[in-house]
């Protein structure tokens, strides 16, 4: 038998081998390897984006790439797509056809059932969890033996929209997609929080960014264009973006945080050089999967993004600051990048990070917080410090593809909808056969 090659991922902080990894090419095969390790210990691999240990197992490891398919229905509303599709593609597919997808992040590299399993989202949209119609999920009977489920309404599928690897393997999503659209984006400096909430409703898609040691807010106002049109030199807006935001910004990150370690010139950067480089009148439309995305994927970095609801924004903005300003005043951690902020709608689901099961509907922001620099301690230090009290001070959650603290123990407090997903993931896996370890520290505690 050929040894399993080491998995690591894209954040470099996962590494492991796994005793059977296999790319299986069908469902029918997908089953039988259920069938045959249903005494161990089995995880999927998407495209390896997420930061935390979810796709990490010591014994099976799946590799769905070859389920690729990519369908768009007869009435051109819903497209159901192999789990192994990445987003890329299937935007590529659906922008031939005219059409977008509902919702997207930042980049295009996950998978599809990658990302929808950590409730993946942009700004001012649902995550795209919740948009997912119906899914084919290899999991196991009560009989103990393998079999595939097409999961489409009630709670199942509210669990299964997000469902963190633990309810089996999903073989294939049913998102809907809409008519192609085009993005109206400039960007703008706000004096503080309030007026950058403000803009809220002129800008719906808006994400902004909190800039550290000049606590000032660069917001990337964003609203469907009337048009579907490109204006304002878009593709030199994309180059521009690339090379002064995607790569030089990054480059001065590494130089001053990484390389030269000086606090001196993080704060420089971040007060004197880069707003030379924004350009607040220069508005631009662009196709919707170019406006929306951005290749935040050059750099290697960590990330967690902590989701507070609205009515905590504030707060949580102020602890923020004043934990990233007490580690700057003692040296124990220069931040180094921006803080981006990003509004997700109330989803359908029980256990996404913007799910409003059993709580009052209202809007999520995401809080992401980066680090470019090696050794991470530090800054993980300040970022668990954070995600502890904002748990405990307003029921935090942190995004599910993310990193997470080793001692979290959020889950509990911040999920109405756990206990129903616990009952579905028994129900799809009675013998606990897609817990790793991960799941068993942070998800499934009581279980
Ligand atoms: C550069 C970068 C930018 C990012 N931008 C955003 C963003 O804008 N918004 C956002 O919300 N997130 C973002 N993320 C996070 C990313 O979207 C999620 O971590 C996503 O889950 C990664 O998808 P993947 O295909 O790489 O899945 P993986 O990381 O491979 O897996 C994620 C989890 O899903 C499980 N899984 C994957 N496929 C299946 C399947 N078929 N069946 C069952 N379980 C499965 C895995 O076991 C694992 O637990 C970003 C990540 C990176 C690295």
């Amino acid at each position: 038998m050929r040894a399993v090659a080491p998995i690591s991922n894209f954040g470099g902080n996962i590494s492991f081998t796994p005793r059977h990894k296999y790319c299986p090419r069908s469902e029918e095969e997908v089953v039988r390897i259920l069938d045959r390790h249903r005494d161990g210990t089995v995880r999927v691999l998407g495209a390896g984006h997420s930061w935390n240990q979810g796709i990490k197992t010591a014994d099976v490891l799946v590799d769905l790439r070859h389920l690729a398919r990519v369908r768009v229905q007869g009435d051109r509303r819903r497209v159901t797509v192999g789990a192994g599709v990445r987003i890329g593609a299937l935007l590529k597919h659906l922008s031939k056809r005219g059409l977008t997808l509902p919702s997207i992040g930042l980049i295009d590299r996950q998978t599809v059932a990658g990302a929808a399993a950590t409730g993946t989202h942009g700004s001012g949209r649902h995550s795209m969890s919740h948009y997912v119609e119906s899914m084919r999920i290899a999991c196991y009977g009560r009989d103990g033996k393998a079999r595939v489920r097409t999961v489409d309404s009630g709670s199942a599928l509210r669990a299964a929209r997000c469902p963190v690897g633990a309810m089996g393997v999903v073989l294939e999503v049913t998102l809907p997609c809409v008519p192609q659209y085009y993005v109206r984006e400039r960007s703008v400096w706000r004096r503080d929080l309030d007026a950058v909430l403000a803009g809220e409703g002129r800008a719906p898609l808006q994400q902004f960014y909190l800039m550290p040691h000049a606590w000032t807010w660069l917001v990337h106002e964003r609203s469907v264009a009337d048009e579907n049109r490109r204006t304002g030199g878009a593709a030199l807006y994309r180059l521009y973006w690339l090379a002064a935001i995607d790569v030089l910004l990054h480059l001065c990150v590494k130089l001053s945080a990484s390389l030269m370690r000086s606090r001196r010139l993080v704060h420089l950067l971040y007060r004197r050089l880069l707003p030379a480089f924004i350009f607040p009148r220069w508005c631009v439309t662009d196709r919707s999967d170019r406006q929306l995305l951005m290749r935040h994927d050059l750099f290697r970095h960590l990330e967690m993004e902590v989701f507070v609801a609205r009515e905590h924004l504030m707060a949580a903005v102020g602890l923020v600051v004043e934990a990233l300003r007490r580690a700057d005043e003692r040296g124990s951690h220069v931040h180094h990048y921006p803080i981006c902020i990003r509004r997700v709608l109330p989803d359908d689901t029980l256990i996404s990070m913007a799910s409003c099961h059993g709580i009052e509907e209202q809007d999520w922001y995401a809080i992401s917080l980066i680090t470019l620099t090696e050794p991470r301690e530090p800054f993980q230090r300040v970022a668990a410090a954070l995600a502890e009290r904002m748990s405990s001070l307003f029921g935090a959650r942190l995004h599910w593809g993310k990193w997470f603290p080793p001692g979290w123990a959020g889950v509990e407090r911040g999920y109405p909808g756990l206990g129903e997903f616990e009952a579905m993931c028994r129900e799809f896996d009675p013998r606990g056969v897609f817990r790793n370890r991960f799941l068993r520290r942070v998800l499934l505690r009581r279980n």
